[in-house]
């Protein structure tokens, strides 16, 4: 298997609460983790050293840098400009290394949102006084400096809801240990990690298949899409995209190289893969179009949405009176693209289905979308669909066999499931 992909690790909070002890604490402690030098336009401090505590560069140079993408995330703080190189946390993170960011609030929000799994910790002080005689203590800036520092402390407190974890630095070897065991806690978290090698060998049988993957090429769409009625409003579903980012772990982890086509409730994707955003149905069927053919699976746990507004409006549609919303269905995109592509990749398909006649739907669209197999996960089963972080179900092959799969996490379910499909296809491979 790969090496799986490291944890983004970022520590934020007002300035002078200890966020650099802490990181750097992180990053004696396990060989695995990384700092991430930032780029400023901040002045150099007296004992600062050039491409260790920062890479200090002139305005006009970090807007240029800023225009051609070279960053993750970027914020202005106390007037100057800081920001988290893209290229060079992907690389780390890819070969395996946890990266340990030392940023400030508005940097953390970005870093969350371009990957949702990333571990934001928050740092306080006990109090203000503690915070003002520290940042008096530290004799880098002067009374005014401290003075603005200690007025936006008590912004970015306001953000604190939108963290991870929290650690009041009152005493320096509690809160050391506290930031260990948040990272360790990370580590073994079964969403974020590969799946552990120790239950594999428990039960060997379940997981044989997995070998199928190394070196193929796996296309994994997720989330739902959006259907704009206007420039401002859209028809959707409740789809979170956990489904489909955990598929795209599984095959990552098990040696493939996977692309992942998102609608917006998952924008980023798992570190480690090549993620495409895309809004509409449309749009991800454009691209599963010029991507398709080149695979070895598309795995389609994408909840599209069934329908789109008939027209759309180019501005915001005024609320006043009755808006009477037309909607027609959305592009079937696997059946068109069995119409559209030569040589169609096998696809595994997801079927989410309400009541009693659920599984007999199922096996009737795997028949109709030309699926290799299908996932029908009852939507009226407890912990089962959307909006939950398990699952249950079947998964039904075209052959007539299928594998039944107990509730347990989305991420559990999506090895299982690759292992599955692996098995099915070394089968069809052999016979
Ligand atoms: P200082 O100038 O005292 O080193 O840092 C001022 C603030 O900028 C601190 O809160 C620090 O965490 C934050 N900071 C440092 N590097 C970055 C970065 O790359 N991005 C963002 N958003 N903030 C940063």
């Amino acid at each position: 298997m790969n090496n799986p992909p490291g944890q983004l690790i970022v520590l934020s909070g007002p300035s002078g609460v200890g966020k650099t002890t802490l990181a750097h604490h992180l990053i004696d402690k396990f060989k695995s983790t990384v700092f991430s030098v930032s780029t400023t336009t901040r002045p150099l401090r007296g004992s600062e050293i050039e491409g260790v505590d920062y890479f200090f560069v002139r305005r006009e140079e970090f807007l240029e840098m800023i225009e051609k993408g070279y960053f993750l995330e970027h914020a202005e703080v106390h007037g100057h400009l800081y920001g988290t190189s893209r290229d060079w946390v992907s690389k780390e993170l890819t070969r395996g290394a946890s990266v340990v960011l030392d940023i400030d609030v508005q940097g953390a929000l970005q870093i969350k949102e371009a990957f949702p799994s990333s571990i934001l910790i928050f740092i306080l002080t006990p109090s203000p006084d503690v915070l003002s005689s520290r940042l008096s203590s530290r004799n880098t800036d002067d009374s005014d400096v401290v003075k603005f520092r200690l007025e936006m402390a008590a912004w970015e407190i306001s953000w604190i809801g939108s963290f991870d974890y929290y650690i009041c630095n009152n005493r320096l070897e509690d809160s050391l240990l506290q930031v260990e065991s948040i990272f360790r806690g990370t580590r073994l978290k079964m969403v974020n990690t590969s799946f552990p090698l120790e239950i594999i060998a428990f039960t060997p049988e379940r997981f044989t298949g997995l070998e199928h993957w190394h070196g193929k090429r796996v296309i994994v769409t997720s989330g739902s899409t959006r259907e704009p009625m206007d420039r401002i409003r859209f028809i959707s579903n409740r789809s979170s995209g956990l489904m489909g980012s955990s598929m795209a772990m599984a095959f990552r982890d098990a040696g493939s190289d996977v692309l992942f086509v998102t609608g917006p409730a998952c924008i980023s994707g798992p570190p480690g893969v090549n993620t495409i955003p895309v809004e509409t149905a449309k749009e991800m069927f454009d691209i599963l179009v010029s991507e398709a053919p080149k695979a070895d699976l598309l795995v389609m746990a994408a909840a599209v949405s069934d329908f789109k507004p008939s027209a759309f409006y180019d501005g915001k549609t005024e609320r006043s009176g009755t808006v009477r919303l037309e909607l027609e269905a959305t592009p079937d995109i696997l059946k068109e693209l069995e119409r559209t592509i030569e040589c169609m990749c096998p696809v595994m398909a997801f079927s989410l289905e309400f009541g009693p006649d659920g599984e007999k739907r199922a096996l009737g669209k795997m028949k109709r979308k030309g699926a290799s197999a299908i996932f029908y996960n009852p939507g009226d089963m407890e912990g089962a669909g959307m909006e939950t972080s398990s699952n249950q179900g079947i998964l039904f092959f075209d052959d007539g066999s299928h594998v039944e799969v107990k509730r347990s996490s989305k991420r559990y379910i999506a090895e299982l499931l690759t292992a599955a499909m692996g098995r099915y296809l070394m089968k069809g491979n052999e016979g």
